[in-house]
């Protein structure tokens, strides 16, 4: 492992266990970095997500940070030392692949002693079931791994991964080869032994539920750059961006003439997170909408459709020519054609203008839009 001379800044800040540092990558016939001056910190402990769509540089940043690439510029610092230069296998960094890479003819045991090697055959294969434990699957140790379900090869892989004790553990779309019904539970499941066992984590993955729902803080990626970091409840409940705002969940796009911390919108005055002047940009959530009856009141929306999902209601309203959407609990019941009063429930959300938002809503077209 490469060390610098001195001390990194980083290694002054206990709770940072690797910092990314204007971390940028150019592959030759990209028109553009695919990563660019990406910087951020994870802490002792931490899982931290890597969201974006596909083709934003989550899988490089991840392989820029094991060392399966070298960076054009930028460095990563790993508990105070310098690696970028260091070869994948000095790193101390831990990676669970997507198809988990367990070895077909090994046994689970055999799979997870293969990370100890080097040590006496003894302590290998106690080691080896120790981790078998901490995941749950002792019983499973003398399988070979096709005996296993996807869930069950994933906790193996984790295991192999643990074993090794590394620095932090790196997680590329852990839970892509599981079948939805299967996903929830895994989650939730990995989060707990990640948890349990006080490793940082960097999970790459492209569907926000996963990422609000398994990491301590996200970063939501956008053509190579972090365009918002945070806990899941911020960046869920005040995105800074349209993208954000829509990236995140179903969200309602509203122009509003903000003076302070109102603005006029077609939803009538709302309150606004921050205070705000001029033409904005705002986003409400579709829970964040409440509906009443509109009977006979001339500002009413009118429902276009309603979809039951079980827990609750999913509407969709149509407000003066403008589409909205809204979440409701499961009592709430209006009929589509019903005229319904809607009002925010939540401060609406002022959003940042960007270049890249130009169009509909951004560009003050007073035209409500929902994200579909
Ligand atoms: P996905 O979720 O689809 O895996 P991602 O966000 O992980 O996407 P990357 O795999 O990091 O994105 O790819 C980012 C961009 O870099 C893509 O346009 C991809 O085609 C390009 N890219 C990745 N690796 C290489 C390479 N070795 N050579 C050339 N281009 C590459």
């Amino acid at each position: 492992m490469r060390m610098t001379g001195m001390m990194s800044p980083e290694a002054l800040i206990p709770d940072v266990l690797l910092a990314v540092r204007e971390l940028s990558k150019r592959f030759a016939g990209t028109p553009g970095p695919v990563v660019d001056a990406l910087d951020f910190e994870v802490c002792r402990g931490e899982i931290f997500a890597l969201l974006g769509p596909s083709g934003c540089g989550k899988t490089t940043t991840l392989r820029l940070i094991a060392g399966f690439e070298r960076p054009d510029r930028g460095q990563v610092i790993l508990a105070g030392n310098d690696i970028t230069a260091a070869p994948p296998e000095r790193r101390g960094i831990g990676i669970v692949f997507q198809d988990y890479a367990l070895f077909p003819h090994l046994s689970v045991l055999d799979n997870v002693a293969f990370a100890l090697r080097g040590r006496p055959r003894k302590i290998r294969r106690q080691q080896a079931l120790k981790w078998l434990e901490f995941v749950g699957l002792a019983d499973c140790a003398k399988r070979l791994p096709h005996a296993l379900s996807g869930g069950q090869q994933q906790r193996v892989a984790l295991a192999r991964t643990l074993a090794a004790e590394p620095g932090i553990v790196l997680l590329d779309e852990p839970f892509s080869n599981l079948d939805t019904a299967l996903r929830e539970a895994t989650r939730m499941e990995l989060r707990g032994l990640l948890k349990a066992a006080g490793t940082s984590a960097i999970l790459v993955t492209h569907d926000q539920s996963e990422a609000l729902s398994v990491a301590d803080r996200i970063a939501l990626m956008r053509h190579g750059s972090i365009e918002q970091i945070g806990t899941p409840e911020a960046v869920y409940r005040t995105p800074r961006t349209r993208f954000a705002a829509e990236f995140l969940g179903n969200t309602n796009l509203i122009t509003g003439e903000a003076a302070g911390p109102v603005a006029t919108t077609v939803l009538g005055p709302v309150r606004l997170n921050e205070r705000a002047a001029g033409t904005v940009i705002l986003s409400l959530r579709p829970e964040h909408l409440n509906l009443a009856d509109g009977r006979g009141h001339p500002a009413a929306a009118t429902v276009l459709a309603r979809e039951f999902r079980g827990h609750d209601l999913f509407y969709r309203l149509d407000l003066s020519g403008q589409t909205l959407l809204a979440l409701t609990d499961y009592r709430v019941v209006f009929e589509p054609g019903d005229p319904v009063l809607v009002s925010p429930r939540e401060p609406a959300v002022v959003l940042r203008r960007l270049k890249e938002d130009a169009g509909g809503a951004a560009e003050g077209s007073h035209q409500a839009r929902a994200a579909e």
